[in-house]
């Protein structure tokens, strides 16, 4: 089913998983955590694809699993260095499966980047324009905090509505910790008149080596009572996890009371954080999703 037709009937529930490096022994491990995520029947789960779809394979393998065993998948699908033939073939496959969302992205720059990189699809919305032959519902990302490569949030704004003019049906958000980022990207984006669903995107901070990678990946501020919480727990790794746990427990209620259309858990693969999450907020998914 369509993302953006279950999102006009219902809150959502969603999972990131990404493809195993070891694609030939770790896949396995990855169906089981599928299975696990199953039992807290997911609205979809995303499925991640490596800038320039070096891991493309496993990708469309994974987009296949989840729909053999009942869960509707989203395929990301990055344009960066590809050529239009690349993305026909990953897209004429996920069409093949029956795969009917897709979240259309740039992909990550990597660190030699010229303009060259992208000769094809320079943003999400030359992807999406590309895309739009195969009537895949079509997600994008979205940045609370802005891109980092834009001037201001005000410009990526700006970008955002031209994704939901090239066919943007929903967005997925950037990581954050301090909800009030995600809320005033709400407002200025209606503001804006742009109107799709924004899935509030959230990552429990369950380890502490976790928050340099995370903020110099996606430039998310972490507020000060988490870093001092991680300041003083983070050398203890089980006291550590129920912190981030419990934090992320109070930003999903916290952004359910204040009216967001679903959350989007990025687990790392991991289904004991969606145990865990789960766990405390069971009533709170029966009943408000
Ligand atoms: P773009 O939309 O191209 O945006 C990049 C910059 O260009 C922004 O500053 C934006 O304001 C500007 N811009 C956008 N459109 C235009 C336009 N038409 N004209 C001019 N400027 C424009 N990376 C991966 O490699 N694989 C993944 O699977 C993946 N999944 C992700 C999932 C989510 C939910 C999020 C939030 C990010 C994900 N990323 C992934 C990271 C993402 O690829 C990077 O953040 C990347 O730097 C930008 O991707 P984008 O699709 O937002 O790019």
């Amino acid at each position: 089913m369509k993302i953006n037709e279950i999102l006009a009937r219902k809150r959502t529930l969603s999972f990131e998983v990404f493809p195993p490096k070891k694609a030939e022994t770790e896949t396995e491990e990855l169906f089981a955590t599928i299975d696990e995520l199953k039992k807290f029947h997911p609205d979809f789960i995303s499925v991640t694809y490596g800038a320039g779809g070096s891991n493309a394979r496993s990708a469309v393998e994974i987009s296949g699993h989840l729909k053999e065993v009942g869960i509707e998948p989203l395929a990301h699908l990055t344009g960066g260095p590809s050529s239009p033939e690349e993305i026909d073939g990953v897209a004429g496959e996920l069409k093949a499966l029956g795969v009917e969302n897709v979240l259309a992205l740039r992909g990550d720059k990597p660190q030699d980047f010229s303009k060259e990189y992208c000769k094809y699809f320079p943003h999400a919305t030359d992807l999406m324009k590309h895309l739009q032959k195969y009537g895949f519902a079509t997600g994008a990302a979205c940045y609370p905090e802005g891109h980092v490569e834009s001037g201001s949030l005000y410009e990526d704004l700006k970008n955002l509505k031209k994704k939901e003019e090239c066919g943007a049906s929903f967005f997925i958000s950037q990581i954050f910790y301090d909800n009030s980022y995600y809320y005033r990207l709400v407002n200025e984006a209606r503001k804006l008149g742009i109107t799709s669903p924004i899935i509030p995107g959230i990552m429990p901070l369950v380890n502490a080596n976790n928050l340099r990678r995370i903020q110099a990946m996606c430039g998310s501020t972490v507020p000060i009572e988490l870093r001092n919480m991680i300041e003083v727990y983070g050398q203890n790794p089980a006291v550590m996890r129920e912190v981030g746990i419990n934090y992320a427990v109070y930003q999903i209620t916290d952004l359910i009371a204040k009216g967001a259309p679903g959350v989007h858990l990025y687990i790392m693969n991991r289904a004991e954080t969606a145990n865990e999450i789960y766990a405390r907020l069971e009533n709170c998914f029966h009943e408000l999703f």
